[in-house]
């Protein structure tokens, strides 16, 4: 049975505050409650064993210096030092996206720490491991290279995407999520060689709530303006894998959000649909790396995490 190396190290950060698409407070769902399910779903499974991103710090911000923007990364540090309040920067949201994302005092190490968690990930699998599950908090495929949003402030499969590289890894990355990976397509559009293929539900309906084109040539955007079947979603999934069969290592940037009753979401996929959907990229019989991103349905977490392992068993 080939085993699953998962990395998670708790944080604890708080997000105090989140904004809706008109710019008014709305309840906070990336709390440490739903990773907390997330790793219980994984726990579950004999297959998975755990490792800490706590050596993989140095390498995180090093990383994280390539990928973001100078001034956005001391913006992150300076407001997320401040000792009051949550902290809103227009000048740091993508161009016609509302800031719904705050600083608040913490974020930006709990976001480092999620970088490094991405990139032990992926040292696992140049190491040799078959595949990896980065359990990352806060998310990151809404983080461009100068811009935070959708609760993201880095790019944890960006990062993984650079390490992978730097180690001569052919890559890739799919993003299923439930919400378009914008951010991963704008750190990615410098990156020629790293295809990016994103699914998710029609972008004027859900965030970024704006129409978006790929970056490059070898990025691929398909979204859904009605809630797909299972069926159709991993048929239109398996058409455009194509040019990810034969790279070295595929990163899977997973959100449970495309599941029934999630707050974020609108689709009605069931907990094995995630076993379907591991065992569909299991099958293009490359190393995987999954990255956590969204999902916020906190009954349903657990057994969408453990159904998506049971898929790599
Ligand atoms: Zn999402």
């Amino acid at each position: 049975m080939p085993a699953v190396t998962a990395v998670h190290d708790a944080s604890g950060f708080l997000l105090s505050s989140f904004r809706d698409r008109e710019g008014l407070a709305m309840p906070v769902r990336e709390t440490e409650a739903r990773i907390e399910q997330v790793v219980a779903g994984l726990r579950s499974c004999d297959h998975v064993r755990w490792m800490s991103a706590a050596s993989a710090a140095e390498q995180a911000m090093e990383v994280t210096r390539r990928l973001h923007a100078p001034e956005y990364l001391a913006f992150l540090a300076d407001a997320s030092a401040a000792t009051a309040g949550d902290i809103l920067e227009p000048r740091f949201a993508e161009a016609g996206v509302v800031p719904d994302t705050p600083v608040t005092p913490g974020a930006y190490a709990a976001a480092l720490q999620a970088v490094s968690a991405a990139v032990a990930a992926a040292n696992a699998l140049t190491g040799g491991d078959r595949y990896a599950y980065a359990v990352c908090r806060p998310p990151g495929h809404h983080a461009g290279r100068a811009f935070m949003g959708g609760y993201c402030y880095l790019n944890n499969a960006g990062a993984a995407a650079q390490v992978l590289r730097d180690a001569g890894q052919r890559v890739g990355v799919v993003d299923v999520d439930f919400h378009h990976g914008n951010g991963t397509a704008d750190v990615l559009r410098h990156v020629p060689d790293v295809p990016f293929l994103s699914l998710h539900a029609s972008t004027l309906d859900a965030f970024p709530y704006r129409e978006t084109t790929p970056r490059g040539a070898n990025q691929q955007f398909v979204a859904f303006r009605a809630p797909p079947s299972a069926d159709d979603y991993l048929e239109r999934l398996a058409d455009h894998l194509g040019p990810f069969r034969h790279l070295d290592v595929i990163i899977v940037s997973i959100g449970y959000d495309l599941v029934e009753g999630d707050p974020h979401g609108g689709w009605h996929m069931t907990p094995g649909f995630f076993q379907r959907l591991s065992r569909l990229f299991r099958e293009t019989d490359r190393p995987l790396c999954f990255i956590q991103e969204g999902g916020y349905a906190l009954p349903q977490l657990a057994a969408c995490a453990r159904e998506l392992a049971l898929g790599l068993a």
